[in-house]
């Protein structure tokens, strides 16, 4: 490992794209929470940092729009031989009553339209899990400056009379959805019940996929065609189930900066934590790391200690079934 020596600027890297993961924008969120959430204050400073770095906002559906799809020689490719063909049964526990059947399930993403070139230094921002301020206070803030964002909704956590695995805190409700639009924000699903995808069996992750984008499509009268892994949760399993849900992009964590090459079906995103300042987000506009944290550009492989994580969550998922992993 080389030591820290370099200065920011020469960890500057041409191409990076900041993908900002926020949560809740609040002064009193609970503990659990409340690592990462930062005040209406802050964000407010953020945001202003955002519109002086010169970057141009997009939604994750324009970013998506110009990655790679998955194809030979990029590591989402599919296996020749498909594993028995998803049959996600809408009798799995989580599907409530199944839609009227004339739209079957959403087809795998097909190659995108030529569009429009990405626009120079793009910026994406993004909100999990659907906070009672995201369609308040959050939106305004964004709305004031006119910057299009990207809210990943769980819907078990803002359903009323359905649970989640997030522990209690003030949610938005599923109602809301479309105000969120009409500020300008894109919305994409962020599963049911909130599980680490990554050790749910077949029929339990194809129904979780599966719900939760159409009780989003259901309240908001068109197709919801992102997603947003729970605690960025992944695995090559999860990303192809993702697509035969019929998403077309999905974002991770990963702790990078996303690019042009990344993966459709595990962006890159950087939380947003309590302590990062405008020094941190002014640093990530520039297309370098926050202070103290590591410089890298997806696409990369797994590490082997993800590799191992990965293998100890879902040994324990065996045992003691799904639960919060935050
Ligand atoms: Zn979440």
């Amino acid at each position: 490992m080389r030591a820290p020596d370099a200065s920011a600027r020469a960890l500057r890297t041409p191409g990076a794209i900041p993908v900002l993961l926020y949560h809740a924008v609040m002064d009193d969120p609970p503990s659990w929470i409340a690592e990462f959430t930062v005040t209406p204050r802050d964000f407010a400073a953020h945001l202003d940092a955002i519109v002086a770095g010169g970057r141009t906002p997009i939604t994750v559906s324009t970013l998506a729009d110009h990655l790679p799809a998955a194809s030979p020689g990029h590591r989402t490719h599919r296996p020749t031989t498909f594993p028995s063909a998803p049959e996600a049964s809408p009798s799995a526990s989580l599907s409530a009553s199944p839609p009227p059947p004339p739209s079957t399930p959403a087809p795998p993403p097909a190659p995108a339209p030529p569009v429009a070139p990405l626009p120079p230094r793009p910026v994406v921002l993004t909100f999990d899990d659907g906070f009672a301020d995201l369609p308040g206070p959050t939106a305004e803030a964004l709305a004031a400056r006119a910057l299009p964002a990207t809210a990943y909704l769980t819907t078990g956590a803002i359903t009323p009379g359905r649970t989640s695995l997030l522990p209690p805190a003030p949610m938005m409700r599923l109602a809301q959805a479309p105000a969120l639009e009409s500020y300008g924000m894109e919305v994409g699903a962020h599963t049911v019940t909130h599980p680490p995808l990554d050790t749910l069996r077949p029929a339990a992750l194809l129904g979780e996929l599966r719900a939760s984008k159409q009780a989003l499509e259901d309240t908001l009268g068109h197709e919801v065609a992102h997603l947003a892994y729970p605690h960025g949760y992944n695995s090559r399993a999860v990303r192809r189930a993702a697509a035969s849900a019929g998403y077309s992009s999905a974002v991770a964590v990963r702790h990078a900066l996303s690019s042009a090459h990344d993966e459709p079906y595990r962006i890159a995103r950087l939380i947003v934590r309590r302590r990062h300042t405008v020094a941190d987000v002014e640093a990530w506009m520039a297309g370098a790391p926050a202070r103290g944290e590591r410089a890298r550009v997806a696409p990369f492989p797994d590490s082997p200690a993800t590799l191992g994580w990965r293998l100890y969550r879902s040994a324990r998922a065996r045992v003691r079934g799904p639960e919060f992993a935050g």
